[in-house]
C-alpha cells in the first residue's frame, strides 16, 4: 500500500478533504482520473530489429482547464505511477491556481540505452498514439524526469506535422528557438527556492547559514543546487543514481556538475567523502531536498531524518505513512504539488506566450513566477497555522476547493 503511488494520492486527498468546504459526492469525482490510455510503440532500432515500448497518458481532470502534465521516460513507469503523477498535477495547477487540469504520460524505457535516432522515433511514435487526446485547448504534456528540450521540440513536430498546422501551445518546454519561455529551464527550482526562502523568512526567521542536502542531481536538484549557492547557502551534500558525496565545508555546484558531465556521476569528486545515496536522507541540515523519484521517504527511514525541513521537488517523495511520522517529530513539509509548482507555472507562460505569439522577457517572466509562488504559499501557510494542519493538508485542501467549486458552478454534478 505504502509503495502504490495512486493510492498515497488518493490518501492524501482524502485525508485533506475535510479541511476544504467540498462535497463528498465531488471529492469521489476528484480521486479517479478521467481517462488513461495504454498504447505499444514499435520502433525499428539502429540494429534493425524491432521493439515494442509500452507508454501511458492519464489525463486526471480537466474541469479548470485543459489537461497539463509532463512524460517521463523511465524503466520504472507504470500506470499506478503515472495515474498519480496526473491526479498531483490536477492538485499543483489548483495550488498556483492556473488554469490547467492534469494529466501526465509515460514510457517504459531507459532512455539512456538508445540512441537520439531511436529517441526521437520513440517521441514521434508516442505522440502519433496518442494524437487525438492531445492538442493546445485538450493536454498539453511538458519534460518530466528524463525528457527534455529537445524531446519537447520533437512532440511540437511530430503533432504539428500531422495536423497541418504551426502549433507550438500543444506542448511546453520547447527549446527558446522553438518558442519555448525564457526562464522555463531553471522554473521548478526557482519556484522551489522562492517557496524556501518564503518559508525560512516567515517560520525560522532566518536565512543566514542554512545548510542543505539535495537527493537528486538532475534538472531540478542541480539547478536548484546553484540558486541556493548563490544566495549564500551552504549544500553539503547531493546525490544521484550512483551514489552521494558529502563535505562539512560545503559544494560548489558548478564544479560537481563538471565532473558529473566528464564522469557520469557525482561521486568520488575530490575533498569530499562518498557516502551511500541512502544515507543523504538522514544528514542533520536544515533543509533537505528530495530532487528524484516518488517513495523516497518511507515508514522505514523517516524516523531517523534529522532535517529541520523537508522541501519536495520531486513529485510524491514522501509516502502518507511517513507523513504522519514527520507530523509528530514537527518537520515540516513544503509539499511537492507547492514546492515543484514553478515548472507548470512558467509552462503556464510559455502557452499563453504561444497563444498570443508575442514573447516576455526573462524579468517578467520571473517576477510573474516569484508572486504565483509566493502568493501560494501564504495561502497555504495562513490556513495550515488557521486549521492547525500541515502544509500538504492546506495544500490539497484549498486545492479541491477551487476544483470542487469549479465542478460544481459548470453543473457537472447535481
Ligand atoms: N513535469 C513537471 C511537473 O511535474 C512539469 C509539468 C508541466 O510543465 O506541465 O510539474
Amino acid at each position: 500500500m505504502d509503495n502504490n503511488p495512486f493510492l498515497n494520492a488518493q490518501q492524501q486527498i482524502d485525508d485533506a478533504a475535510k479541511y476544504s468546504d467540498c462535497d463528498s459526492e465531488i471529492i469521489k469525482v476528484l480521486k479517479e482520473p478521467q481517462r488513461v490510455i495504454e498504447v505499444s510503440i514499435p520502433i525499428e532500432m539502429d540494429n534493425g530489429k524491432v521493439e515494442i515500448f509500452k507508454g501511458y497518458r492519464s489525463q486526471h481532470n480537466n474541469y479548470r482547464g485543459p489537461y497539463k502534465g509532463g512524460i517521463r521516460y523511465h524503466p520504472g513507469v507504470n500506470v499506478d505511477e503515472v495515474k498519480a503523477l496526473s491526479a498531483w498535477m490536477t492538485f499543483k495547477c489548483a495550488t498556483v491556481d492556473i488554469p490547467f487540469g492534469g494529466g501526465k504520460g509515460g514510457v517504459i524505457v531507459d532512455p539512456h540505452k538508445l540512441s537520439e535516432h531511436e529517441l526521437k522515433h520513440l517521441t514521434q511514435g508516442y505522440i502519433d498514439k496518442i494524437f487525438d487526446l492531445i492538442g493546445p485547448e485538450k493536454d498539453i504534456p511538458a519534460p518530466d524526469v528524463y525528457t527534455n528540450a529537445q524531446t519537447m521540440a520533437w512532440i511540437m513536430d511530430e503533432y504539428s506535422h500531422i495536423a497541418r498546422v504551426h502549433s507550438p501551445a500543444v506542448v511546453t518546454g520547447k527549446p527558446l528557438e522553438n518558442e519555448g519561455s525564457l526562464g522555463r529551464d531553471t522554473a521548478t527550482a526557482q519556484g522551489a527556492a522562492y517557496v524556501l526562502y518564503e518559508y525560512l523568512q516567515t517560520v525560522e526567521k532566518k536565512l543566514e547559514n542554512t545548510s542543505v542536502a539535495i537527493q537528486g542531481f538532475g534538472n531540478a536538484g542541480a539547478h536548484l543546487a546553484k540558486i541556493l549557492y548563490d544566495s549564500g547557502f551552504k549544500i553539503i551534500a547531493v546525490s544521484d543514481s550512483k551514489g552521494a558525496i558529502f563535505s562539512t565545508d560545503g559544494l560548489d555546484p558548478r564544479a560537481i556538475e563538471e565532473h558529473k558531465e566528464k564522469t557520469g556521476s557525482v561521486k568520488n569528486f575530490k575533498g569530499t567523502k562518498n557516502i551511500p545515496a541512502d544515507d543523504i536522507l538522514t544528514l542533520k541540515v536544515d533543509v533537505l531536498v528530495p530532487a528524484a523519484l516518488e517513495n523516497v521517504i518511507t515508514n522505514k527511514n523517516a524516523t531517523k531524518i534529522k532535517a529541520g525541513c523537508i522541501l519536495e521537488v520531486a513529485n510524491g517523495p514522501t509516502t502518507p505513512e511517513a507523513d504522519e511520522i514527520l507530523e509528530k517529530k514537527k518537520i515540516d513539509i513544503i509539499p511537492d504539488i507547492l514546492a515543484n509548482a514553478g515548472g507548470v507555472t512558467v509552462s503556464y507562460f510559455e502557452w499563453v506566450q504561444n497563444l498570443s505569439r508575442f514573447y516576455w522577457s526573462a524579468e517578467e517572466v520571473d517576477s510573474k513566477l516569484k508572486s504565483k509562488m509566493e502568493s501560494a504559499f501564504s495561502d497555504i501557510h495562513n490556513f495550515a497555522k488557521k486549521k492547525k494542519i500541515t502544509y500538504r493538508q492546506a495544500a490539497f485542501a484549498l486545492a479541491i476547493n477551487r476544483i470542487g467549486k469549479a465542478v460544481k458552478n459548470r453543473g457537472i454534478l447535481n
